[in-house]
């Protein structure tokens, strides 16, 4: 579970955004990137860097990637994509690559495709739970089957939850876009919504953040991979709706 700065804006993510040595294709090129050729530039044990990656790296709430490697010495599995020291390491189970050679990576796709749509469900619930009752998010955890939401403060009645759902099935039924583009850090705490996003959480290099929109619900800096359209979400089904503590709950819901 991390713990989110109140308008979901995550350290996590934030350190996405602070350069590597592997170009991230998900953040230059798109979220839809499904294959993609790399070079590869140093292996660590049975870890391997490569000069571009679409590969989305553990961090935020949602899960990494995984995959399959194309190389010289055969097909492998990528089994989990982190971020460290300002590397992203690719995980091999299977024959590894040399070094200077460029291999062929295809994410799979129907597990990050569902973490796609489940992140993008994360905002708009967030957004709608803090446009009715000026709630921040402050915590979630994204599953390709289940993801869970923490809210504070409030105390959801079974009518404020099903006022919540109504709200979102609209928004998917407007088939809202979700827009990705960059903003200057200081242009947007001078936002309205730079208000509710703790910026100060952020390492101060960070000059430039990458935000997700969705239009007239939620404006949040976050690195993570959405989906382009409300339309990709269909139905929340809510699982669960638990108190975790005094003004705290967490929704935990799926998508049909
Ligand atoms: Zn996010």
């Amino acid at each position: 579970m991390v713990d989110l700065s109140p308008a979901g804006i995550n350290p996590i993510y934030s350190l996405h955004l602070l350069p590597t040595m592997t170009e991230m294709l998900y953040m230059t090129e798109g979220c839809y990137l499904k294959e993609f050729d790399a070079k590869v530039v140093a292996i660590h044990e049975k870890s391997v860097v490569f000069d571009r990656t679409a590969c989305y790296p553990d961090g935020g709430g949602q899960p990494s990637d995984t995959g399959v490697l194309q190389s010289k010495a055969g097909t492998a599995k990528i089994t989990h994509v982190k971020k460290a020291e300002g590397e992203v390491y690719h995980e091999i189970d299977g024959p590894l690559p040399e070094v200077g050679e460029t291999v062929h990576v295809s994410i799979d796709w129907e597990r990050r495709y569902a973490h796609m749509r489940m992140h993008t469900a994360q905002h708009l619930l967030s957004g709608i739970v803090y446009k009715f009752f000026q709630a921040r998010t402050v915590g979630n955890q994204i599953y390709a089957d289940r993801s869970r939401v923490d809210f504070m403060p409030v105390n959801f009645t079974d009518a404020d939850v099903q006022r919540v759902v109504a709200e979102f099935d609209g928004a998917i039924k407007a088939q809202l876009p979700v827009r990705i583009y960059m903003m200057e850090k200081d242009k947007f705490l001078n936002h309205e919504e730079g208000e509710r996003a703790n910026i100060h959480l952020l390492p101060p290099e960070i000059k430039v953040l990458r935000i997700v929109e969705i239009p007239g619900y939620d404006m949040c800096p976050c690195a993570g991979t959405h989906v382009a359209s409300l339309a990709e979400l269909g139905k929340i089904k809510i699982l669960k709706v638990e108190r975790k503590g005094k003004d705290r709950y967490r929704i935990a819901y799926t998508l049909g």
